[in-house]
């Protein structure tokens, strides 16, 4: 019998992820991706001889055997990855004072209660609550046993999962005397929901969110070499306009440029708001996916400033949050009296020798200001570009001396980027914030009056990230076999 044919839009985590699945499934799958390389978000680039890493801080599943890996085996060779567990996650700095953010919590510990007694309480119900949650496991397995085991397991959890997904990382701020805790907590994604940041620090204290030496890049490639292997095809260039419906099911897609081209299934694996109410004319919706698109908050976008400075930074800390010696304007309505840089002293694939990669990130929401101002104003945006690399050039050089004229590249990415290169609605870094009014519940992966179109990643997973690519993916797939008679095989 003649394999069913799915085409799969978009390049990023979930559509590659999604794509070795429906292989496994027996389908004939054809990812369909606009831009010229996979990897979406999970991307990196290089500027003379220094890589520049757009994403990955780290995986969860990096740990042999924990939460997550398991997963990762099916769509490639996780142990060809050499992961970075550094002790330190971030360094944060004001006024002279410093602390710092240990991945082990009980060093965590250490350090705050040393640095700020007076938040004793406060500081002990965070890490008492990491510890709990490092003991949560977050694989339900496929079966019905391991199902049934796994709702066992999370039943224990559930009066503190209750109490804490009401709470967001601004409001636990605010239990904190300290300045920095308060900033730790409270500045940046204040409307994040708390149990992501808790989540995140349990899966560093287990050791199971590892940096991949070689960044994203390196992910993307394993998986695309599998799918690849499995006789998946990718076609670049290829940008989805219209998903083409016939009597009330996905047949096709339209391509810019007018190329129709057929299938039986229909997965996006795009931006969400683009599918739904673009690709698809917002002709198969609901209320309540109305209501989400309406009110569920989101990732903002970011500029991202780069730097190839040729200096050595090995006793500086892996990421640091400090003061730059005057506000940074951004755009003109955003404005940065703090500077969060990650310092890629830990990836030697990322600069020459002796050489070091540093990644300034900023989070804007004006991501409309951007977008206009390069179709608008190509030598505005461009100065604007230089500006901002100049004022945070001299902020580096004014916190590492030894930095000073020693930077070789700067490299600009602005929202006008994001939406680019990845078609990320708003230019969304990570699609839905987990907020407590969206907590982790997946939103639909179909639509209703729609057969035989699926949706997979970061915008049906609040949160994003790139499990939610893995998972969404395998998730949707188990459903798709289940619609057409066939057998789920994860591996
Ligand atoms: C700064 C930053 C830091 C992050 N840090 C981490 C981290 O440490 N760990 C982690 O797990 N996650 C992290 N993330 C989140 C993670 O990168 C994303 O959640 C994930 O990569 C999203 O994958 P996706 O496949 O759902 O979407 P995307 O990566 O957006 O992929 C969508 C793909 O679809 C393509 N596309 C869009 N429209 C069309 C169309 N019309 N036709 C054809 N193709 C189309 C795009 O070009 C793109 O390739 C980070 C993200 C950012 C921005």
């Amino acid at each position: 019998m003649k394999n069913k044919k799915a085409l799969i839009i978009g390049g990023g985590i979930a559509g590659l992820c999604t794509g070795v699945y429906l292989r496994r499934a027996g389908f004939d799958t054809e990812i369909l991706e606009m831009h010229t390389l996979a990897g979406g978000l999970a991307t990196a680039w290089t500027r003379k001889g220094y890589t520049f890493e757009n994403c990955v801080h780290w995986l969860v599943g990096s740990k042999p055997g924990a939460d997550m890996n398991a997963q990762w085996k099916e769509v490639f060779d996780i142990d060809r990855l050499l992961f970075h567990n550094d002790d330190v996650y971030e360094v944060i700095e004001k006024d002279g004072d410093r602390m710092t953010v240990f991945q082990n919590v009980d060093r965590l510990e250490r350090e705050w209660l040393d640095k700020a007694p007076g938040d004793a309480a406060a500081i002990r119900e965070f890490s008492g609550l990491v510890r709990k949650l490092s003991r949560f496991r977050t694989n339900p397995g496929d079966s019905l046993i391991d199902r049934l085991k796994f709702l066992a397991g999370v039943i224990p959890f559930l009066p503190t999962l209750g109490r804490y997904s009401k709470l967001t990382m601004g409001k636990f701020a605010l239990k904190f005397k300290h300045p920095l805790l308060r900033e730790f907590f409270g500045v940046g994604l204040s409307d994040l929901s708390f149990l992501a940041i808790a989540f995140a620090l349990a899966w560093m204290t287990n050791r199971n969110a590892g940096y991949p030496i070689g960044g994203s890049p390196i992910i993307i490639g394993l998986i695309e070499e599998r799918y690849k292997s499995l006789g998946g095809k990718i076609r670049f260039g290829a940008r989805v306009e219209k998903i083409v419906v016939e009597n009330g099911r996905a047949a096709g897609v339209l391509l810019a440029g007018g190329e129709r081209l057929s299938a039986d299934i229909v997965v996006s694996a795009a931006d969400g708001h683009a599918t739904i109410f673009d690709m698809l004319e917002g002709k198969y919706v609901s209320d309540k996916i109305n209501k989400i698109y309406a009110t569920y908050k989101r990732f903002p976008s970011y500029v991202q400033v780069s730097l190839g400075v040729a200096a050595d930074f090995k006793k500086e800390p892996p990421f640091l949050y400090t003061t730059p010696v005057k506000t940074i304007e951004i755009d003109p309505e955003t404005r940065r009296d703090s500077l969060s840089i990650r310092i890629f002293n830990f990836d030697p694939t990322f600069a020459p020798a002796g050489k070091t990669a540093l990644v300034a990130f900023f989070t804007t929401t004006n991501d409309e200001y951007w977008v206009a101002l390069r179709q608008n104003d190509r030598n505005k945006y461009e100065a604007e570009k230089s500006r901002i690399a100049a004022e945070v050039i001299t902020a580096v050089e004014a916190r590492f001396p030894a930095a000073a004229g020693k930077v070789e590249v700067a490299d600009v990415a602005t929202p006008a980027t994001v939406v680019r290169y990845t078609g990320n609605w708003r230019g969304s870094m990570e699609g839905w914030l987990m907020t407590p009014a969206s907590g982790i519940k997946q939103l639909p992966s179909v639509l209703p009056g729609l057969k035989n179109f699926y949706m997979v990643g970061q915008w049906i997973s609040p949160g994003g990230g790139l499990p939610s690519g893995l998972l969404t993916g395998r998730n949707v797939t188990r459903r798709i076999c289940k619609d057409f008679g066939l057998p789920w095989k994860a591996n």
